[in-house]
C-alpha cells in the first residue's frame, strides 16, 4: 500500500489525479462491474455417454484420435494419453469395417464417451449403432446424403432405438453441391444453410437428440456461421475451427474463434484441431476455457519468456512441469523462471518456483528458497514433484 504521507506534494497530486481518472472511467463505462462476463446462450441439453452437452452443463473439451483406428493397440495408447490429460470426450474415425472391429475391441476399455466419426459410408454408422459401439455418431451431411435418404432414415431410427446422439457435423470443405453452387464458395451462410437443412430433415424423422457443428478453416467464417446458426436454432453446438493448422497457428486461430464465440455465449463443447498430438489439443482447449473463467483452473505454470540472462532450460522444464501437473491432477501453481531478476518475485506469487541462480537451480516454496542444486534440473524436478504430491495430498 502506498502511504500518501511519505510522498511529496507532486507525487500526491499525481496519484490523486490517477485515482480520479480510474474511478471516473470505471463509473462511466462500468468495465469492472462484470457486465462483460459471459452469459451462455440457452441450448437444449443432450447426453453423450456420461457427459451432458448444452443447457447448464459445463462446456466439455474433446479431441479426435489420429492413429489408424484399425491399429487397436496404438489407438488405445493414444486414448490413454488423451484420458490422462483430462479430455471429456474422444472422437474416433470409422472409415471401414476393420475400424468397426477395432472399435468393438476397445469399447469397454475406454473410460470417456466415444463419438464415432462417419463420412461417406452410412453402413459404418449403421454397424456402430447396431452394436452400440459409440455414445454419439457424427455424420457429415455433405457426403453421407449421397448414399440416399433411406440410409439416413436407418441411421436416425437406430440412434433413436439405442438412445444415441447424432452430431450433424458440417464442414466448409464438404458442403452439398447445390448449396456450394448457389453461393459459389463455402460462405458462412452456405454452412448454416447446409446445417439447418439437415437438422430439419432429421427432425422430420422425429429425432431431436442432436448437436451441430459448422466449421470452416477460416476463423471469421466459423464465427459468423455459429453466430447466425445460434440465432436460429437452440441445438447444442460443438465449436471449433477445422484444419486450424500447426501447433502455433492452429492454437492462435482456435483461441481467437472459439474464444470470441464463447465470450458471446455460443458453444457447449469445443474441439481444438491441430496438426499435433491429440493430447495437446485437449490442453489447449482446457486452457481456452480456463482463460475465460469457464472451467476451474488446473495446475498452472508461469514461465518467463527467457532472454539473454537465462540460466536454466526454462522451455523444457516448463513443458515437463505443465504436463506432469495435468497428468497428476495437481492444482498448484509453479513459476519456472530463467534468472533472479523476476524469479523470486514470481515464485512469491506462485506455490512453487524453479529459478535459475548463477551456477545453480533454486527451488522455492511460497516465496522462500528451500533447496539449491548445481544445475541438476532432473533432481530439482523430482524434488519439486515429491513436494507437490505431498502438498496436494495434504501431507
Ligand atoms: Fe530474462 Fe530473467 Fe526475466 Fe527470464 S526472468 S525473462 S531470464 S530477466
Amino acid at each position: 500500500m502506498m502511504d500518501k504521507m511519505d510522498m511529496s506534494n507532486e507525487e500526491r497530486e499525481i496519484i490523486e489525479e490517477v485515482e480520479e481518472i480510474v474511478n471516473r472511467v470505471e463509473k462511466e463505462k462500468g468495465i469492472t462491474d462484470g457486465r462483460w462476463r459471459i452469459t451462455r446462450r440457452k441450448t437444449r441439453k443432450i447426453r453423450v455417454g456420461n457427459i451432458y452437452i448444452g443447457g447448464e452443463a459445463p462446456i466439455s473439451v474433446q479431441t479426435m484420435t489420429k492413429n489408424p483406428t484399425e491399429d487397436t493397440d496404438e489407438l488405445l495408447e493414444e486414448i490413454r494419453e488423451i484420458e490422462e490429460v483430462g479430455a471429456d470426450i474422444v472422437r474416433i474415425s470409422v472409415p471401414d469395417e476393420k475400424s468397426v472391429i477395432s472399435l468393438k475391441k476397445i469399447r469397454d476399455k475406454v473410460k470417456i464417451p466415444i463419438v464415432a466419426d462417419i463420412h461417406f459410408d452410412p453402413k459404418m454408422a449403421i454397424y456402430v449403432l447396431e452394436d452400440g459401439l459409440a455414445d454419439c455418431v457424427r455424420i457429415n451431411p455433405g457426403n453421407i446424403k449421397v448414399a440416399g435418404h433411406d440410409k439416413l432414415e436407418r441411421i436416425v431410427e437406430l440412434a433413436r432405438q439405442k438412445d444415441i446422439a447424432i452430431r450433424v457435423g458440417v464442414n466448409a470443405g464438404s458442403l452439398e453441391k447445390p448449396i456450394l453452387k448457389k453461393y459459389g464458395k463455402p460462405t458462412s451462410k452456405a454452412i448454416v444453410e447446409s446445417a439447418l437443412l439437415n437438422v430439419k430433415m432429421i427432425e422430420k424423422m422425429g429425432f431431436q437428440n442432436m448437436k451441430v457443428s459448422l466449421k470452416s478453416s477460416s476463423p471469421q467464417d466459423t464465427i459468423e456461421a455459429y453466430l447466425l446458426f445460434s440465432e436460429i436454432s437452440d441445438y447444442p453446438l460443438h465449436v471449433g475451427v477445422t484444419e486450424a493448422g500447426t501447433r502455433l497457428s492452429g492454437t492462435a486461430r482456435s483461441a481467437v474463434a472459439i474464444g470470441i464465440l464463447l465470450c458471446m455465449g455460443v458453444g457447449d463443447t469445443i474441439r481444438v484441431s491441430l496438426a499435433a498430438p491429440a493430447w495437446e489439443e485437449v490442453i489447449v482447449g482446457k486452457r481456452i476455457l480456463e482463460s475465460l473463467g469457464l472451467r476451474d483452473e488446473e495446475g498452472k505454470v508461469i514461465a518467463c519468456p527467457t532472454c539473454a540472462r537465462v540460466q536454466i532450460d526454462v522451455m523444457s522444464i516448463a513443458e515437463r512441469v505443465e504436463r506432469e501437473l495435468i497428468k497428476r491432477k495437481i492444482k498448484s501453481s509453479v513459476a519456472v523462471m530463467g534468472c533472479v531478476v523476476n524469479g523470486p518475485g514470481e515464485s512469491y506469487m506462485a506455490d512453487f518456483g524453479v529459478v535459475g541462480g548463477g551456477s545453480s537451480v533454486l527451488l522455492y516454496r511460497n516465496g522462500t528458497p528451500i533447496s539449491k542444486s548445481q544445475k541438476d534440473t532432473d533432481k530439482i524436478i523430482s524434488e519439486l514433484f515429491s513436494m507437490l504430491e505431498r502438498s496436494s495430498s495434504g501431507r
